[in-house]
């Protein structure tokens, strides 16, 4: 299949700091990736040099062949990369439905009416299993409800490429099964290319068709599920070198 996303020696400095250091992977059309990695391995760094919320010191990211490194995010939105953020950043004064509204406008650059936004919203508060009343309000969701209605903003914006960061942050174990399974839907049900960042494997290998790992912003390991869990090095990054592993 045809790669949607290629990512190619992508490196992100912060002052003297690498913390993106040389970073190439590519995500073929229809699949799931998962980008997984301890705390501060780079993923969220390598996350917002893809959907421009940071300039890449070096390296190319491209969207169907189409070079994206250095435009905004509003310029990646509009070409069509959707994303949630690891902490929810809902508009809490607006309801559910008017946050995937104004999300769905921003996404196509107000070049949809207000009918085919409220359509797109409605749609995507449905797929993020969010009641599509227009009157329900932020109020009272919990970490699962509000990881729900990251998605459904980010799905609103009719993404190609969907950018999941921390989906199961906060979430108890029932609801990181119920998370899997709904970014599995998405890409089952409407062919959207995922890239979910995660920090636990967990659930997500049950899930992900593809595994990149990173470490001190380094790609160490790429390839299936299966071999990530039989990987020495995956296993040393996430458990600790084997002398110091509980027999
Ligand atoms: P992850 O998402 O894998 O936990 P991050 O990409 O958030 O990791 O961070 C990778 C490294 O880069 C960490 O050491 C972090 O402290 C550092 N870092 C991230 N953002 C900045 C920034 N804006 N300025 C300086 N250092 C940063
Ligand atoms: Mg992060």
């Amino acid at each position: 299949m045809a790669a949607l996303l290629e990512v190619n020696g992508l490196t992100k400095r912060f002052g003297g700091f690498t913390a993106v250091d040389q970073v190439s992977f590519s995500v073929a059309e229809g699949e799931i990736l998962g980008l997984l990695g301890p705390n501060g391995s780079g993923k969220s760094t390598t996350f917002n040099c893809i959907a421009g919320m940071l300039k890449p010191s070096e390296g190319s990211v491209k969207l169907a062949g189409e070079e994206l490194a250095g435009l905004t995010a509003d310029e990646t939105c509009r070409r069509g990369i959707g994303r949630t953020f690891q902490i929810p950043r809902p508009f809490r004064n607006l309801t559910l439905f008017e946050n995937a509204t104004l999300a769905a406008h921003f996404g196509s650059g107000g070049a949809i009416d207000r009918a085919e936004a409220e359509h797109r919203a409605r749609d995507a508060l449905r797929l993020a299993q969010l009641p599509d009343d227009p009157t329900a309000t932020t109020k009272g969701l919990g970490a699962a409800g509000l990881k729900k209605l990251e998605l459904a903003r980010a799905l609103s914006t009719a993404p190609k490429l969907l950018l999941a960061d921390e989906s199961l942050g906060g979430l108890d174990a029932g609801e990181m099964r119920q998370a899997a399974d709904m970014l599995k839907r998405i890409r089952d049900e409407r062919g959207i290319t995922i890239v979910w960042v995660e920090h636990i494997m967990g659930v997500l290998l049950s899930v992900v068709d593809r595994v990149v790992v990173l470490d001190h912003g380094g790609v160490i390991f790429q390839g299936s599920p299966q071999a990530a869990q039989e990987d020495a090095k995956v296993a040393e990054v996430y458990l600790g070198p084997p002398e110091a592993r509980a027999a």
